[in-house]
């Protein structure tokens, strides 16, 4: 199904059970992006418990790091960024009972059609991969943290991997991979100064 606006699309996607109905165990309904008119498409993995309780994207620890790298407080980074990922609903913790589950490579296939839609519908000009399944998912990099700090093209757009900001990888522990970092948000910054 394809939408004529952004509002049509995220009515739909807020009633989304398709993994649900699929077999699969979510802890929440998806996550909406919240706002209107940004020109910036930040793609993530998955909501989280915070995400998922709250329906708004990066409200956790994970955001507050995020926005904290980008210097952005909450109400330029939700003007700047549409907020979406790989899949939209908390899926709930892992067999292990440490962090969250990963979306199993089916409910990342069901939930590509909001990903398209949203891509079609807002053209954005940046678009922002935060860890390794966004990366890889949208851009085929194989992994991020080769691609932190490079600057990829996406339909048209411009497109930057950055890594995820959970503080769960040890990637970040070396100060050369945070300077890979800081390399990548000078890229986005330049991107969003151009619109
Ligand atoms: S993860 Fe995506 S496809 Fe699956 S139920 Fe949630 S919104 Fe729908």
């Amino acid at each position: 199904m394809t939408y004529r606006s952004i509002t049509a699309l995220k009515r739909d996607q807020s009633t989304c059970r398709a993994c649900f109905e699929a077999g699969y165990p979510l802890e929440s309904l998806p996550v909406i992006a919240p706002g209107s008119g940004q020109r910036a498409y930040l793609f993530g993995q998955a909501p989280g418990v915070v995400e998922g309780e709250e329906r708004r994207p990066w409200r956790g620890r994970a955001g507050k790091t995020l926005r904290r790298w980008l210097d952005l407080d909450e109400s330029s980074f939700y003007a700047a960024f549409y907020c979406a990922s790989v899949t939209r609903c908390y899926p709930g913790r892992p067999a292990s009972g440490r962090g969250d589950r990963t979306p199993t490579t089916e409910e990342q296939r069901l939930c590509e059609r909001w990903r398209d839609e949203e891509l079609r519908l807002l053209k954005p000009s940046l678009v922002v991969t935060v860890g390794g399944l966004a990366a890889r998912r949208l851009l085929g990099v194989r992994s991020v943290g080769e691609s932190v700090g490079v600057r990829y093209e996406l339909d048209g757009a411009v497109a930057i991997p950055l890594p995820h900001p959970s503080g769960a990888s040890s990637w970040l522990n070396l100060a050369e991979n945070r300077a890979r970092v800081a390399d990548a948000v000078e890229l986005i910054h330049a991107e969003l100064a151009r619109r």
